[in-house]
C-alpha cells in the first residue's frame, strides 16, 4: 500500500473575496519523490473532522508559515510576528497531541517544530534577532534563495536524525526568527545551530517524531535532505 501523507496547509487572502488554503509544492514534491501520496489537510476542521480524516493516513508533515499565536505559549508579544492564524494553530497543536500519543509519525518542518515543541508545553523565542543577543542571523528570508545553506547544526551521535542524515555536522538553510526556547519535557534536542539554537527535536521512543527547524524540501537536490521524507514515508508504511 503507498503511504498517504497528510500535510498541513495555511490560509492566504483570508480578508478578499476568495479565502484560498494553500502549501508550498516543495513539499508535495518531496514527499511524491519519497514514495508517498500527500493529502492536503484543510486548516478549516473540527476536531472531529480531523479525526475522521487522520484515521485514514499514514502519516503527517506539519509545513511552514506564519508564527504561532504568542499566548499559546506565554511568550512576549513582538512587532515582528505575522500570519497568526488561530484556527490553524489550534489544528496543528491537536494533530501533533494525538500523533505523539497515537505513535503516528511525524515530520515537521521550521513553524511545525514550533507547533511540536508548542503542543507539548515547550515555549518559544518570539523573535530570536532581539531576544537572544548572541544569535547569528537565522532569518534569511526574504530576499535570499530558499536554499541558501546559511549555517552549520551539530547533530547528536545516535539520534534519529544522524541515523537519516548519516552525519552529525551539516549545512542547512534558515529562513525562521523565530525558534525554540525552552523544550517541553520528553523532547530531545537532536541538533543545534553554532549559536546552541535548537535546529532539531525527536522523541526518542515514538516510531517517528522527528521536528526540524530549517525546510529540508527545498535542499532535496542534496540526498541527506531527501532522506527526511524518504524516512517518514517507511516509517509510515510500516
Ligand atoms: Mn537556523
Amino acid at each position: 500500500m503507498i503511504p498517504l501523507i497528510g500535510i498541513t496547509t495555511k490560509r492566504t487572502d483570508l480578508q478578499s473575496i476568495m479565502p484560498t488554503h494553500a502549501v508550498s509544492e516543495a513539499y508535495l514534491r518531496a514527499i511524491q519523490r519519497a514514495g508517498g501520496v500527500p493529502v492536503m489537510i484543510p486548516a478549516s476542521l473540527s476536531i472531529s473532522q480531523m479525526n475522521a480524516l487522520v484515521s485514514r493516513l499514514d502519516g503527517l508533515l506539519l509545513t511552514g508559515g506564519g508564527d504561532l499565536d504568542p499566548a499559546l505559549f506565554n511568550g512576549t508579544p513582538h512587532p515582528s510576528v505575522y500570519d497568526v492564524d488561530a484556527e490553524r494553530d489550534n489544528v496543528e497543536i491537536h494533530l501533533i497531541q494525538q500523533a505523539v500519543q497515537a505513535g503516528f509519525p511525524f515530520l515537521c518542518i521550521c513553524r511545525g517544530i514550533q507547533v511540536f515543541n508548542v503542543a507539548l508545553g515547550g515555549t518559544l523565542y518570539t523573535d530570536i534577532g532581539s531576544q537572544k543577543p548572541d544569535a547569528l542571523k537565522h532569518d534569511w528570508f526574504p530576499g535570499h534563495p530558499r536554499d541558501y545553506l546559511a549555517h552549520t547544526i551539530n547533530v547528536k551521535p545516535n539520534s534519529r536524525l544522524s541515523a537519516i542524515l548519516q552525519s552529525t555536522n551539516t549545512e542547512v538553510n534558515s529562513l525562521h526568527h523565530q525558534g525554540i526556547h525552552t523544550p517541553a519535557d520528553g523532547l530531545h534536542i537532536s541538533a543545534t545551530a553554532p549559536d546552541g539554537l535548537v535546529e532539531a527535536v525527536e522523541i526518542p521512543d515514538h516510531p517517528f517524531a522527528l521536528g526540524v527547524q530549517w525546510h529540508p524540501e527545498w535542499l532535496i537536490k542534496l540526498e541527506p535532505m531527501q532522506s527526511l521524507f524518504s524516512a517518514l514515508v517507511r516509517a509510515a508504511s510500516e
